[in-house]
């Protein structure tokens, strides 16, 4: 098994053969399951199959991963590899650009906290994005029954079938309040499902509404035709 190392991952460059490649990628170690800045060495150039292999080094535990950086000539279109695969590595919601700025980084601060273990504050960002949500679409923000908003909330954008039927779920779980009032400690199975919710809130508020728009403006542009 293998993994793709994505552009948002790395946190510094340096040349190689006067090629960009990484000096540092931030990742969930797969040895020692801290996130953290792995720091890349021993670099060696693949001409035939223009590629760049190179190790990692975990500064916590000292665990080492290689990297295999392929079409390495085109940085913008270039791919990378990694074995062993970070550990529990937990992905960003794809589309978020549709999504507003400001509750974009509140989303992917939580997934920041989450990745560091720090489950109560991943529920303090997901509770903030998700009062984000409800202010700009509902006009009210403060999360006092979640079930409620999210059934306002699929009212309001039309997409209701799907939406009530998580509230229903919701509603049935009385105590996931109790995390967001912090009457309970969130497991990182509860700050994950959290992370869930929102990422679907984002995805039914945001990122659909924006995709049946342009949706539609291409069948009507085809129409013209
Ligand atoms: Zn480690």
């Amino acid at each position: 098994m293998y993994y793709c190392v994505t552009k948002e991952m790395i946190r510094a460059k340096t040349t190689f053969h006067g090629l960009p490649v990484p000096a540092a990628i931030a990742l969930i170690c797969p040895h020692c399951h801290d996130y953290l800045t792995y720091f890349c060495h021993d670099y060696s150039r693949h001409t035939p199959t223009n590629s760049i292999t190179f190790c990692g080094s975990c500064p916590a535990c000292e665990g080492k991963t290689s990297f295999w950086l392929v079409n390495c000539r085109d940085y913008e279109r270039s791919k990378i590899f990694m074995y062993p695969p970070p550990a529990r590595v937990r992905a960003a919601m794809q589309d978020l650009a549709y999504v507003p700025h400001q509750i974009s980084e509140n989303y992917l601060e939580a997934l920041a906290t989450y990745h560091h273990n720090y489950y109560k504050a991943t529920t303090t960002m997901v509770r903030a994005s998700l009062e984000d949500v409800f202010k700009t679409v509902l006009g009210e923000g403060e999360i006092t029954e979640l079930a409620d908003l999210i059934t306002q909330l699929a009212d309001k954008t039309d997409l209701t079938g799907k939406m009530k039927n998580v509230s229903t779920a919701l509603a049935d779980n009385k105590q996931l309040m109790h995390y967001f009032d912090f009457a309970q400690s969130p497991t990182r199975q509860t700050a994950a499902t959290l992370l869930t919710l929102l990422e679907f809130v984002l995805t039914y508020t945001y990122v659909v509404p924006a995709k049946i728009h342009s949706l539609q403006q291409e069948i009507s542009s085809l129409e013209q035709e």
